[in-house]
This record gives structure tokens, C-alpha cells and sequence, in this order.
């Protein structure tokens, strides 16, 4: 009786995991079809949503949420902006570089393989940063990448590791990790990329939030219920940063912000039980929101740290429902970081309701489109491979 009760629970756990993945299984074979669309909007709508948010270095660094939107309205409205001449910012340019990675390795994410690929599309991407604004703690350290050394990929651990670069680079690991039972495949890869150039867990759980959002978006998980997993995720994502053995105790010395900041958010939202909707105070307007997203922020200024951008991302997805101008106006256009919200946020938009009703102006003739428009069937057409045969590992 003793042994029965104590062996219980681990095998009531085992059959639940086994019925989710039966239950993913199901869905995503009867959803895949139209999926293509989906991973194409991901990753076409992150970098239209970055340069609408940048507005070529001008919105990015603008600290006035009504500065813009009253520009914005001088333009008509998100409706009416033709990208044709709004570059992407740095933000695409290593969301490319991660998702150029995770296909060049196809079925192979061994690590001998893919973080060396990983370190050195990072590397490669600062050749293609003129006039994109990249971030002093990318450069410094994606420079310093030695992908043809083993360990090359490898960075020390850094107290100002915690901007939101790693974060707006990761959605593409949802993409490509989308099932339940690669979470740990997901959970390994969003914290070793995000680290090539973060070593800080703010910085690299930055980058596990926005992989694991994508994967819950791309399932139609109900983004109220995303909030609470990613804090069921974290003892596991410990737990590999504690395996790992790298700079150990620094790291869990840095660990508790992320989690902290992120309990308090889904409180104050009312969603911390993974059931509740969100609750938005009643005047939530664009001076409202700016003054919340920097009360959010580390030093100020919203949506420029790790835990932050996802941040914002995901109360601007909370806030808009299926709506695109919403959602721009919430998550691309404030007076924060507001390119790197925006592409997180457009990303996880695009796999949840593709084009829908998004203008065609305001993706059409956006730079790269092909080329994402290209990473995103690429890497469905991976996952969809290793959906009918799953990876013994
Ligand atoms: P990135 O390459 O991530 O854009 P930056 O060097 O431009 O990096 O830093 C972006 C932001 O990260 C800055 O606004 C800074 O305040 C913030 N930041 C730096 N260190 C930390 C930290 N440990 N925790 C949270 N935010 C941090
Ligand atoms: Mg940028």
C-alpha cells in the first residue's frame, strides 16, 4: 500500500504528460494544414511589428507614447503606414540569424552542432547593422563569438547581461519546438542562444519566455493561461542552468528578479491561477500604459530588459484579442523600447491568427519579407517531420 500511494502521483503525472502529448498530437495534425500560414505570419509579422515600432530609428528611442501615436495619426493611422521604406531593426536581423541557424541544423539540434551555428550567424548579423540600432550588450559580445573554437560559443557571466537582446531573437524556437514533448529541447536552446550574448538569467529567461509564448501561441493555448506555465517552466530551467554547471552560482544569485517581476505582473493582471481573464485598470490610454510600462522597467525604460519586453508583449497580446491596430497600438507604438515589444508581440499575434485582416501595406514590401516568408515554411516543414516521427531523445 505504502509503495502504491508513493508511486501514485509520478504515475498519474506520466499519464497526463502522455494525454497532452496524444491531445497535441491530434490538434496539430488536424490543424497543420493551414499552419504554414501561421509560422510564415510569426515570423513576417515580428519584423513588420519592429519596423513599425523603430520608424527608422525614430520611434525606438522616443520617450513619449502620445509623441508617437499623434505622429501616427498624421500618417493615418497603422492602416495606412506602407513599410516600403521602414528598414527592420537589429531585432530581425537576429530573429534571422537564430531561425537561419535552427534550419541550417534540421533534424540535428545536438549542441556540438547547433550552438556553434547559432554563435556564428550572431557573429555574421553585426556585418548587416547599419542604421538598425543594435544593442551594446549584442555587439560586444556577438563580436566576441568564436564559432570555429569548441567552446567558442561559451561567454562569461555578466551583471549587465540583462537588456531584452536575447529576447527579441527567440521566438523562432517556439516555432520550432512547438510540441509538449520537445519543452525541454525548448528550454535548452532559448537559454544557450539567448546566453551567447546575455549571461544573465534576466537577459536568457528573456528569451525562454518569448520561445515558450510562441510555442503556446502557435498550439492556441489562451494567451491568459500562458503567464502562469512560463512560472511552472522556470524550476526546470533552473534546474538545466544548475546541470549546465556554467557560472552556477552567479546565476542563481541573479535568479530571482525574472520570477519575482513576472509574479507580480500576473497578479496585479489577476492571472497568476492560469484560469482568470486579465483585468486592465479602466482608463488604460497611451499616457496610462507608458507610465505602466515604465513602472515595469529596470531602469525606466519600458520594454529594454529581459523580463520586460515579453512583458509588454504579452499585455498588449492581452489587451487586443484578434485585433492588429490593437495590438500595434498597445504593443509597437510607446514611448519604450517599443521595436523590441513590437516584434516579440507581432510574432506570437502572427502564430496564433496569421494575416488576418493585418493591411497589406504594412507587410507587403517590408525588407527580407521573402527570406522570413521562407524561415517560416522551413521550419513548419521541420516540425511537421518531427511531429510523425518524434524524437526518440
Ligand atoms: P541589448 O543588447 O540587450 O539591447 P543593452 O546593452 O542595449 O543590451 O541594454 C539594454 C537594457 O538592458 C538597458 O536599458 C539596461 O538598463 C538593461 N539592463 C542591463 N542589465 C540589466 C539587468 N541585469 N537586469 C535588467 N536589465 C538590465
Ligand atoms: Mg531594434
Amino acid at each position: 500500500m505504502r509503495s502504491l500511494s508513493r508511486h501514485a502521483p509520478r504515475g498519474r503525472e506520466l499519464l497526463l504528460q502522455l494525454f497532452t502529448v496524444l491531445c497535441w498530437k491530434s490538434s496539430w495534425g488536424s490543424m497543420s494544414s493551414g499552419l504554414v500560414e501561421n509560422y510564415e505570419a510569426a515570423m513576417v509579422l515580428s519584423a513588420a511589428g519592429d519596423a513599425l515600432g523603430y520608424n527608422n530609428h525614430k520611434w525606438e528611442f522616443c520617450r513619449s507614447g502620445e509623441k508617437i501615436h499623434k505622429e501616427l495619426a498624421k500618417l493615418g493611422g497603422v492602416e495606412n503606414i506602407d513599410v516600403k521604406d521602414w528598414i527592420v531593426s537589429d531585432d530581425t536581423v537576429m530573429h534571422i540569424a537564430t531561425a537561419e541557424a535552427l534550419v541550417e541544423a534540421g533534424k540535428d539540434t545536438d549542441p556540438a552542432k547547433l550552438y556553434p551555428l547559432l554563435a556564428k550567424k550572431y557573429k555574421e548579423s553585426m556585418d548587416d547593422m547599419d542604421g538598425r540600432a543594435p544593442g551594446g550588450t549584442c555587439m560586444s559580445n556577438a563580436m566576441s563569438l568564436d564559432p570555429e573554437c569548441p567552446d567558442g560559443w561559451k561567454i562569461p557571466f555578466e551583471k549587465h547581461g540583462g537588456g531584452c537582446g536575447a529576447a527579441m531573437r527567440a521566438m523562432c524556437i517556439g516555432l520550432r519546438f512547438p510540441n509538449p514533448e520537445q519543452l525541454d529541447e525548448l528550454i535548452r536552446v532559448s537559454i544557450e542562444s539567448g546566453r551567447m550574448t546575455h549571461h544573465h538569467p534576466t537577459g536568457y529567461l528573456g528569451s525562454l519566455a518569448s520561445a515558450l509564448f510562441t510555442s503556446y501561441a502557435i498550439n492556441r493555448k489562451p494567451p491568459h493561461e500562458w503567464g502562469k506555465a512560463l512560472l511552472d517552466v522556470l524550476p526546470k530551467a533552473r534546474a538545466y542552468v544548475v546541470e549546465s554547471g556554467r557560472n552556477v552560482k552567479e546565476n542563481l544569485d541573479s535568479w530571482s528578479f525574472f520570477e519575482t517581476r513576472w509574479t507580480s505582473y500576473l497578479t496585479l493582471r489577476d492571472i497568476l491561477d492560469g484560469k482568470s481573464q486579465a483585468k486592465f485598470p479602466e482608463k488604460y490610454g497611451v499616457e496610462e500604459r507608458d507610465t505602466f510600462y515604465s513602472f515595469l522597467s529596470y531602469s525606466g525604460w519600458g520594454g529594454s530588459s529581459g523580463h520586460d519586453a515579453p512583458m509588454i508583449a504579452y499585455d498588449a497580446i492581452l489587451g487586443s484579442g484578434d485585433c492588429w491596430t490593437e495590438l500595434s497600438n498597445r504593443g509597437f507604438f510607446h514611448g519604450g523600447d517599443s521595436d523590441s515589444t513590437a516584434a516579440i508581440g507581432a510574432s506570437w499575434w502572427g502564430a496564433m491568427y496569421g494575416f488576418k485582416d493585418v493591411p497589406k501595406a504594412n507587410y507587403k514590401k517590408l525588407e527580407y519579407r521573402e527570406r522570413l516568408e521562407k524561415l517560416g515554411r522551413d521550419l513548419y516543414q521541420l516540425t511537421l517531420s518531427q511531429g510523425s516521427q518524434p524524437n526518440s531523445k
